[in-house]
């Protein structure tokens, strides 16, 4: 990349986690050509704290409430300004100052900030899957009236965008969309229900929230990811096929009428996805990370994945095909379910069971707006609420 360029002023909303740590990573390895405009941090304090006073942002969010005259006393004097709330979010991401936004908060809290980004034609390296789960036919309208451009973060989407670089989508067959198989890719069926959240949070590769780690246990994550991919490129979920590949190497593939299959491969680490991201659309950012070797090519295995012992592979692809709220209701089950596992109040295999039960029983909306889909993750909750509960 060219040095002249002014500095990308970069907004990271979920600083605090694991993507936004990374992200943060990539910022400080190229200070010549990102600066952190913006952190935001649901309710780490103190980590958030550390990263102003390194990071220097113009201003930083808490949006839990209950930390804001804390981070506000410790940031007194830095110049820094700081605030609370999620309209102060949807509001900051949208001044002129802010050129990209790096969506990386958990869950169905993305949506609104998303929404904000995509209405002040900001670039945007999303990070935030949910967001397309829940209202990829909202923020494709939305889209098409903006000059906004989204970048996926997510590793499987960024090799998905390199390998239709310079391609006709005509063209395509279908995607293949690798999946590491989680923890649990070995074990019986049987003794699923026995599994605990500290035997879920053992990823075998990658290094990631845990949130995402229980949704990579359930393989919810592979579901989500098809349905990202559905939005991100315009494809069919029935052209949408998932592959396991233990080994993370292979990113994900292409298939073209032809017969060529294009794959992109790289480590399990998230600051490759990430760096690609902010790099776009400029150029790749040379790095001195770790290079792959021979040796970690030389063992690549894939295989089927296993829909029966991972039911929410086929809730995913039902509740893509229904469209309209029925993702939306799949994810806030998912997030009520996954919470309580990681609380230990529910077993492993309950939660493909209250998101099937929260997907009967919630209201369905054919086409919604906004204001459907904010109802629609509230019922959702509450029905899931009340299942965990009885
Ligand atoms: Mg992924």
């Amino acid at each position: 990349m060219e040095m002249t360029k002014e500095r990308r002023n970069i907004a990271v909303l979920g600083s605090t986690g694991s993507i936004g740590r990374q992200t943060l990573d990539i910022i400080d390895e190229y200070p010549q050509l990102f600066s952190a405009w913006l952190l935001v941090a649901r309710s780490s304090a103190d980590l958030l704290i550390a990263q102003a006073r390194q990071f220097r942002p113009h201003m930083v969010i808490i949006a839990d409430e209950q930390y804001y005259d804390y981070v506000r006393d410790a940031l007194d004097g830095t110049g820094i300004e700081v605030a609370t709330g999620s309209a102060a979010i949807a509001q900051a991401v949208t001044v002129p100052e802010v050129d990209t936004v790096v969506t990386a908060m958990v869950g169905y809290s993305g949506l609104e900030s998303t929404i904000a980004a995509i209405g002040a034609n900001k670039r945007i390296a999303l990070a935030n899957k949910e967001t397309l789960v829940v209202a990829g036919e909202l923020i494709d309208r939305l889209l098409k009236d903006s000059s906004s451009v989204l970048y996926p973060v997510d590793s499987e989407h960024g090799a998905f965008y390199q390998c239709l670089m310079g391609e006709r989508m005509v063209d395509i067959e279908k995607l293949w969309l690798t999946a590491s198989g989680g923890p649990f890719r070995t074990l019986p069926k049987e003794q699923l229900d026995k599994v605990t959240a500290a035997d879920a949070l053992k990823h075998p590769n990658w290094s990631m929230g845990a949130k995402i780690t229980i949704d990579s246990a359930t393989m919810m994550n592979k579901g989500f990811e098809m349905i990202e991919a559905r939005w991100l490129f315009g494809i069919e979920p029935q052209d949408i096929e998932i592959v396991v590949h233990p080994q993370s190497i292979i990113h994900s593939m292409v298939a073209f009428k032809d017969g060529s299959v294009k794959a992109q491969l790289g480590l399990p680490d998230m600051h490759l996805p990430i760096r690609y991201a902010l790099g776009l659309p400029d150029g790749r950012l040379a790095s001195d990370c770790r290079k792959m070797t021979i040796e970690d090519m030389a063992q690549l295995t894939l295989e089927r994945p296993d829909f029966d012992k991972f039911p929410l592979l086929n809730t995913a692809y039902a509740a893509a095909r229904t469209g309209g709220t029925a993702p939306c209701v799949m994810n806030a089950a998912n997030e009520i379910a996954v919470a309580s596992f990681l609380q230990d109040k529910i077993h492993f295999t309950d939660i493909h069971r209250i998101i099937e039960q929260t997907m009967q029983q919630a209201t369905h909306v054919e086409h919604p707006g906004y204001e459907d889909y904010v109802a629609s993750n509230a019922e959702a909750r509450a029905i899931a609420e009340s299942l965990i509960r009885y």
